[in-house]
Formats: C-alpha cells, sequence, structure tokens
C-alpha cells in the first residue's frame, strides 16, 4: 500500500505518549462517569485502556472533580496501566487547576476552550492562568476550538468586518475562518506566556462532515502544532461512525491528524470503549495502523439460506475482541492477522486465499463441508457440528505457531 505522506508536525509528548508526525496516529477517547465517582471513573477508564485507547480525557468540572483527579491518576497505576489522564476543563479551569495543584500535577495534559475560559471578560488573564499553571507543571495543553463554544467576540467582530467587505463571504466561511483564527491566536499566546510549541496540541470541532474537512486543511496549512482530529457530536451508532469515517478519512489520507476521537453518543448502557474500537479501525480500514486481526466476511446472498454462516462470522469476530488483550501481550504482530469467513464456494476460496486463514461455509446445495485455507493453501475441510470450535483450534493454533515464536526469537 503506498505510504501516507504525514504533514510535518511538532512532536508533544503526553505522559509519555508522544503525539505529532514523528509518532503513529494515537487514538484517545474521554469517560462519561462523574469524576467525582473515583471508582467509576477508574472502572471505565480501565475499560477503555484494555480497548486500546493510548489517553483518556476526563472532565474536571468543579471542587470535587478536581479533587478526585489524583486518586483516579492512581487507581489506574494501581491497575498497572500508564494511559496519560487528560483533563477537560471549561469555564473555571484556571480556578480550580489554581487551587488544586496535585491535580495539575498529576493530569497528562490540560485541555483548555478558549470560547468559554474568559467569557465576560476583556482580558485573557483566565487563559494566561491555565497556560501558566502547564507551563509551572511542565504540562501539554490542548487549545480546543469548538463550533459549539467558539469566542463570541471574535465571531461577532470577524462577522461584521466581512459584512462591510466589498466582496462578503458566506456565513459559514467566516464561522470556519474564526475557528482557525481562534486556534491559532490562542496557541501564539501561549507560546508568548512560556509555552513550547512541542507543549500545544490543536483541534478546531465541528459536527458536519464537511466543515471539519475544510477546517482541518485550512488549520494545517497555517501551523505545524501537533493536531487533534475528530467530529464533535458525531451522533450515535451507524450514524455517528460514519459521519466520523468519512470526515477522518480525507484528513487522515492526506496526512493530517496526530491524534483522533471518535465521539460517539453510546446508547443507554452500551459500551463506551466503541469510540476506540472506531477510532482504531478507521485507521486500520486506512492502512495507517493495525490494531485487531481484520475479518472479512461476505454480506451473503439467496446461495446462503441459513445464517449459520453470520454466527460464525459474529462469533469469530467477538472471539478476537476477547483474545486481544492477552494476544497482544504475548504475540506480537497479531494484529496484522487476516480472517475470511465466507458464505460459499464462490469467492470464498479466492477470498480465504488472499487471507492469512480463511474458510467458505457450504452454500445453498452444497456439499455440507467447509474448506479451510492457511495461507493460500487448502488445509483442511470441516464437516459436522464443529466447525466453529474446530475453526477456533485452527486459529490459535496458527497464532501460536506464527507469532509465539517472533516472542520466543526476540
Ligand atoms: S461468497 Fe457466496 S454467499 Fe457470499 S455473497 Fe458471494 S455468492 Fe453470496
Amino acid at each position: 500500500m503506498p505510504e501516507i505522506q504525514r504533514r510535518r508536525a511538532v512532536t508533544v509528548n503526553i505522559g509519555g505518549v508522544h503525539v505529532g508526525s514523528d509518532a503513529p496516529v494515537v487514538v484517545q477517547s474521554m469517560t462519561n462517569t462523574d469524576t467525582a465517582d473515583v471508582e467509576s471513573t477508574v472502572q471505565q477508564i480501565a475499560a477503555l485502556a484494555r480497548a486500546g485507547s493510548e489517553m483518556v480525557r476526563v472532565t474536571v468540572n468543579n471542587d470535587d472533580a478536581a479533587k478526585a483527579v489524583p486518586y483516579i491518576v492512581e487507581g489506574i497505576a494501581k491497575k498497572g496501566w500508564k494511559t496519560p489522564i487528560i483533563g477537560d476543563f471549561h469555564y473555571n479551569g484556571h480556578l480550580l487547576l489554581s487551587k488544586y495543584p496535585d491535580t495539575a500535577k498529576a493530569l497528562a495534559k490540560y485541555r483548555i476552550n478558549p470560547g468559554n475560559v474568559s467569557i465576560g471578560r476583556k482580558d485573557d488573564d483566565n487563559f494566561r492562568t491555565m497556560v501558566e499553571v502547564a507551563v509551572k507543571h511542565q504540562k501539554p495543553v490542548r487549545i480546543g476550538v469548538n463550533w459549539g463554544s467558539l469566542d463570541q467576540a471574535l465571531l461577532t467582530k470577524m462577522m461584521d468586518e466581512n459584512s462591510k467587505a466589498a466582496d462578503p463571504k458566506p456565513a459559514r466561511d467566516v464561522m470556519m475562518e474564526a475557528m482557525v483564527v481562534s486556534a491559532l491566536d490562542n496557541a501564539a499566546a501561549a507560546e508568548r506566556y512560556g509555552l513550547r510549541r512541542d507543549q500545544i496540541v490543536l483541534s478546531a470541532k465541528v459536527s458536519g462532515v464537511r466543515d471539519l474537512i475544510d477546517v482541518y486543511t485550512e488549520l494545517a496549512r497555517r501551523c505545524d502544532y501537533a493536531l487533534h482530529l475528530g467530529l464533535t457530536e458525531a451522533g450515535m451508532g451507524m450514524k455517528g461512525i460514519v459521519a466520523s469515517a468519512s470526515g477522518l478519512a480525507p484528513l487522515l489520507l492526506s496526512g493530517i491528524g496526530d491524534t483522533i476521537r471518535v465521539s460517539l453518543t453510546p446508547t443507554p448502557g452500551g459500551d463506551r470503549s466503541e469510540e476506540v474500537r472506531c477510532g482504531q479501525q478507521i485507521l486500520q480500514s486506512l492502512g495507517i495502523r493495525s490494531f485487531m486481526p481484520q475479518v472479512t466476511s461476505c454480506p451473503g446472498c439467496g446461495r446462503t439460506t441459513s445464517t449459520y454462516f453470520q454466527e460464525l462470522a459474529e462469533r469469530i469476530q467477538g472471539y478476537l475482541v476477547e483474545q486481544m488483550p492477552e494476544w497482544k501481550k504475548h504475540y506480537p504482530g497479531v494484529e496484522e492477522l487476516k480472517l475470511a469467513v465466507m458464505g460459499c464456494i464462490v469467492n470464498g476460496p479466492g477470498e480465504s486465499k488472499h487471507a492469512n486463514i480463511g474458510i467458505s461455509l457450504p452454500g445453498t446445495f452444497e456439499e455440507p463441508k467447509a474448506p479451510v485455507y492457511v495461507d493460500g493453501k487448502l488445509y483442511t475441510t470441516l464437516k459436522g457440528d464443529r466447525i466453529v470450535e474446530e475453526f477456533q483450534e485452527i486459529l490459535n493454533e496458527y497464532v501460536e505457531k506464527r507469532y509465539g515464536r517472533v516472542l520466543v526469537e526476540a
């Protein structure tokens, strides 16, 4: 696959995780527990980390949340995770970071929203206070502009100027420009107040796919700060996944984006880790990073009258998700594994031969047997009621043999 030319971006060290063009694109996520509830927040961060989140953000919205942060960081470390914890601040971050130095110290990065840090003020003293705390503790910050909370004074000024121009731009274009200007002006201010360029990450989040592509393309053109990509409020389920993939893919393929978050709305009681797997899958589908063995399965058609092969594909996919936390530790490279689960012999053997391991189940009117291919060659033919179990055994043996050996040699 042709290599993607990453945009040159300054690399930022966030609690040991590097973000920038010298590092792989990092997947991050955010909790939705009450940060003041240490136990629940630690549990959720651990689940996100287990799913592969390389950084996790928590909201720090009041005194109780701020007081909880050092205990959360300690709780995560006790569980054996080194995942950097990022504090998300709005409105009162300058107060909380000044009042709770242990929290300022425990966090790996502060997210500052320039649109709401100095509301009601004519100066930027609150922003400056947050940056000075970051300088004191040598922490990086993300200057995260969001169109839902864009600096209204800046936007009004730019809209006014535009309305007086000889050839005014559409309001949408002025809004996009205001996002870029807000991010860049605040980054410049952060540098004036003592942060280095390699301590600054920028984001400019919107909820429309085309807006996202335009605003980040412009931001990338005008600076070399590391960029955090993501749609804000991507939405729920399929809508959120498709919108995120559609927005992130063109940017990532153009080399723009150093860390990503997929902001899915979970279903009530749903699994928060889905946003991590979605981010990973976007990167893996684009051939940027590998996280997880990939299962190619056909959609099925009238040749497969039973749902058996769909169940097999689902069980194999579930089995991989279950195994990966352990496999990752013991079988380096296993994330590159490719499987094929196909519904009949029309494309089954062909697709199976392109995979490391492939199985074609019998279609309607075909003989009740399932040929299994390993590394392009017919390995065995499975029959009877234990096809799934026997296929899993072949899979386990393959993983052990192919990726276990790497570990021994190392
Ligand atoms: S591989 Fe067979 S079952 Fe699957 S879509 Fe193609 S023809 Fe249909």
